[in-house]
């Protein structure tokens, strides 16, 4: 239907048709903030997950994530804005396993991003978001897939082309991530979403058709077949680009509105298309039946991601937009904790009886719901629950109080 009109024209033909097909469906709406009840089953979900990774996953540290005391400290709960959470623990930063800390990372990671893409269009720029994607089989195995994959992405961005391809559309830097899916007739998903800071006037239908040719080219060389039509997708922002990508907003707790920052950093956690799973939805699949295969593909996913970023930020990017060096995902997923309030202390084995009897999250709802007070009578609770229990199973239990 655009075939007569020019690149510009073609664009904005394009982005009327889908605004003018999403008002005609009517189905899409702006996420809306997440209720307290909603926060508190997201914080639930995380740690039963945690949980069951922790079981598919013996040695790995995701299994002692949020257990241990940081050296020299105690347990305890401190509070950020309304929100309680267990601090002073070592945590183990793995965005790849653990749902806790990649909750946190994310969280960080989106913070950073939207920052970044303000500083940019105050500076008068725009950002658009690039989808790079390959064909693939439900016989493929994630290891060799990811690292061909990887190879080509690398291999597209380090070259002249490249150079002359980021100066004819005024592209000034890059955010890229890193992710995967897994679908039942066609197997492992990887791909990739990068956010290409550019010029205002540039053309994202010219950028595009360049791109998909050369995509396709890369990709061959290690093997891989590409769509000319959906290998590569470039989404320039327009009115309705909040809505069209909160398709994946029901899944991440972030009190707001999905936007490209959510679309690089909650990719573990947000709720894929159709039938397909993110590696989370995966992990929660390990406990019901819908997919048998879930526990080892799980563990597949983990081993193949073992040591690879999520996000990768092209040099000098960060320093162009004001923005601080960049930490690691073990050192956001302890900085996050640094902003709050600490609240009360809690003896190591206090903690772990709770721990152990899935009561992690009871504390900290009550802890949201009725501050100190609530946190003291629980762990009072606690401490005689375990007082009476060792009394059952030890003839001489030792009496120590809650520390609070
Ligand atoms: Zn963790």
């Amino acid at each position: 239907m655009f075939v007569n009109l020019p690149n510009k024209a073609r664009h904005e033909a394009r982005i009327a048709a889908r605004r003018e097909a999403r008002a005609s469906l009517g189905t899409l709406t702006k996420s809306a903030p997440k209720s307290t009840e909603t926060a508190r089953c997201a914080r639930r979900k995380r740690y039963n997950l945690q949980k069951t990774a922790s079981d598919l996953l013996p040695g790995h540290r995701v299994c002692s994530c949020g257990w241990r005391p940081i050296k020299g400290g105690q347990l305890g709960i401190s509070r950020r804005g309304d929100k309680h959470f267990i601090s002073n623990a070592r945590v183990c930063g793995s965005v790849w396993a653990c749902p806790v800390c990649a909750a946190k990372i994310a969280s960080t990671r989106s913070e950073e991003l939207r920052a970044a893409v303000d500083a940019w269009t105050a500076q008068g720029g725009a950002v658009w978001l690039l989808t790079l994607t390959i064909d693939h089989t439900a016989k493929d195995e994630l290891e060799n897939l990811l690292k061909r994959f990887t190879q080509a992405m690398s291999k597209l961005w380090a070259n002249r082309w490249s150079e002359n391809w980021r100066t004819e559309h005024g592209q000034v830097g890059i955010v890229r991530n890193l992710e995967v899916t897994w679908g039942l007739s066609n197997g492992w998903h990887p791909h990739c979403h990068a956010l290409l800071f550019v010029s205002a006037d540039a053309d994202p239908f010219a950028a595009e058709q360049d791109i998909k040719h050369r995509w396709q080219h890369v990709a061959a060389r290690f093997g891989f077949s590409v769509s000319l039509q959906r290998g590569a997708r470039i989404d320039a922002p327009d009115d309705d680009l909040a809505d069209y990508l909160a398709k994946y907003a029901s899944k991440a707790d972030t009190g707001s509105s999905w936007g490209f920052a959510e679309e690089l950093t909650w990719s573990n956690i947000k709720v894929a298309r159709g039938a397909r799973f993110t590696p989370f939805t995966l992990l929660a699949a390990c406990d019901s039946s819908d997919v048998g295969a879930a526990p080892l593909l799980f563990q597949e996913y983990v081993d193949a991601f073992h040591g690879r970023r999520q996000l990768y930020w092209s040099k000098g990017l960060r320093d162009l937009l004001g923005l601080n060096k960049e930490l690691s995902d073990e050192d956001v997923a302890h900085a996050h904790d640094d902003q709050s309030v600490f609240v009360a202390a809690i003896d190591t084995p206090i903690f772990c009886y709770i721990k152990a009897r899935g009561l992690l999250c009871d504390l900290l709802d009550v802890a949201d719901e009725l501050g100190l007070d609530g946190i003291k009578a629980f762990l009072e609770w606690a401490y005689d629950c375990r007082f009476y229990e060792s009394r059952i199973t030890s003839p001489t239990p030792v009496r120590h109080g809650p520390s609070i």
